[in-house]
């Protein structure tokens, strides 16, 4: 599981700032995808190899009594607990505030650990101006500034360190390959409990004993017309005996792992309720994540003709960034329709890793250009000359040429339509990549 860091602090410390910075990376990959919610407090950040989950929880008050603050408290406490390393963030220039003691109260009777974090700290004379945080009871304090990048490289290796979390071991990589691990994911209600139980009531559906794999948590490995799967630990699921229900508190964090975990999500929507803020921030973590997607609408048996046809625009224009994805129609109450997403969950795991030889690629890519050339922009006229495969799962094309950062978008569309067509990329997210050399 990645490590779960949580941003904490009063409003204007610096939070989202740092909180940008230490997910910039994916957000680079991701900027291109038209209509991907960019409102969103969970991201995914990297420090080398080691991987972890950001959260910025906003301004917390946390003796707040009413309103939006006492909702935002509540949030903040619920990001809290379910983080592994608190990251309380003061601010270096404006000094100790009424709020910063409330929330060093709040956080030292919680007992997590917690980094101290004083932003904004550039071009200041450290330890003298910092000697005053040393008053919240939570020991040395960290300068950083988030702005301009300084000392967040160290923050995150002390965050990360305090968990004891090693560096990834290049060949630890001992999976079963044959085995699919599919996470369910959804709000609340929309159906996943239904819809895993309906699954598990098959017959065709034949459990089996995969080593490694606990007791507690929910993961059930199984096999289906000969293709392995291991249904993984799906948030806001519980087990009771041979079936799933839904616990009461939806954990966004659980999700987020659970999707990080997963090499293909089932993303359940409620045809009731349209496309939701929750289902577009869900989906726009799994394109981020670069997981395989395939979307279910659910309880298609409870909507009559409009309804139906509001649900299916309602997809079309606020998931517009998950187009490559297949969409099914479903009623898990009823076991109707649920036969296909099998077909694509398997289809959606094989286009994640593809292998696209390099002498196709190129190929590819020069009968594109020759049926529609690159824009001119300005004084420069983008020119392509190969295309090899920079990664699987998602796969990623890298192309070489000149002036590629003059590549419109409209042109990047056409380029990944006609990959995706040659290599049957669906289900996947694919990324394409420019390395110009000059
Ligand atoms: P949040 O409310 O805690 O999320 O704070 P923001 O990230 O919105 O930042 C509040 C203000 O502080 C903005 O004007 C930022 O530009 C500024 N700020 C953030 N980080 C730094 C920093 O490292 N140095 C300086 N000088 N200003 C910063
Ligand atoms: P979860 O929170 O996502 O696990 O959702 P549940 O599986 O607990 O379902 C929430 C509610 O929706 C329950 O009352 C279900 O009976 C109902 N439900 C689930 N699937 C369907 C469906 O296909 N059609 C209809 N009409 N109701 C459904």
């Amino acid at each position: 599981m990645k490590p779960v860091l949580a941003l904490v602090g009063r409003p204007n410390v610096g939070k989202s700032t740092l909180f940008n910075r230490l997910t910039q990376s994916r957000d680079a990959i991701v900027a291109d995808f038209a209509g991907l919610t960019r409102d969103r407090h969970y991201g995914n950040g990297h420090l080398g190899r080691r991987e972890f989950i950001v959260i910025d929880t906003g301004g917390f008050e946390p003796t707040a009594e009413s309103g939006i603050y006492k909702e935002m408290a509540k949030q903040t406490r619920q990001a809290v607990a379910e983080s592994d390393v608190v990251i309380f963030v003061v601010d270096a220039r404006g000094g100790i505030s009424a709020q910063d003691h409330d929330i060093a109260n709040y956080l030292r009777k919680l007992g997590k650990p917690t980094l101290l974090i004083a932003n904004k700290a550039e071009g200041m004379q450290q330890g003298l101006q910092l000697v005053e945080f040393f008053e919240l009871g939570l020991g040395e304090v960290l300068p950083v500034s988030a702005a301009h990048g300084q000392g967040v490289r160290s923050m995150v290796e002390e965050a990360l360190d305090k968990l004891g979390i090693p560096e990834p071991d290049e060949d630890a990589d001992d999976e079963d390959k044959s085995v699919i691990r599919l996470a369910v994911a959804g709000r609340p209600n929309v159906g996943k409990s239904t819809l895993i139980n309906a699954w598990l009531g098959e017959e065709r559906l034949v459990a089996f004993d995969m080593p490694g794999t606990t007791r507690d948590a929910i993961s059930v490995p199984f096999e289906r017309n000969g293709q392995k799967f291991e249904l993984i630990d799906t948030a806001g699921l519980r087990r009771k005996g041979k079936v799933f229900e839904a616990i009461e508190k939806f954990s966004v964090v659980k999700t987020l792992q659970a999707i990080e975990k997963a090499h293909v999500v089932l993303l359940l929507l409620d045809a009731e309720q349209g496309v939701t803020d929750q289902d577009a921030h869900i989906a726009g973590f799994i394109l981020e994540s670069g997981r395989s997607v395939v979307l279910a609408i659910n309880k298609w048996d409870a909507v009559d003709a409009y309804q139906r046809q509001t649900v299916e625009r309602s997809v079309e224009q606020r998931l517009a960034f998950l187009k490559f994805a297949q969409m099914h129609l479903i009623s898990a109450k009823k076991r109707q329709g649920l036969g296909p997403l099998w077909k694509s969950i398997a289809q959606a795991h094989a286009a994640a890793n593809r292998k696209m030889p390099t002498p196709v690629l190129t190929r590819l890519l020069q009968e594109a250009v020759a049926f529609q050339q690159p824009q001119r922009s300005g004084m420069y006229r983008p020119k392509m000359r190969y295309a090899h495969q920079g990664g699987m799962n998602p796969p990623v094309i890298v192309i070489h040429g000149n002036s590629l950062e003059h590549v419109n978008d409209s042109y990047k569309r056409f380029l990944e339509g006609r990959f995706r067509k040659a290599f049957d990329l669906v289900g996947t997210p694919l990324r394409i990549e420019f390395k110009t050399s000059d």
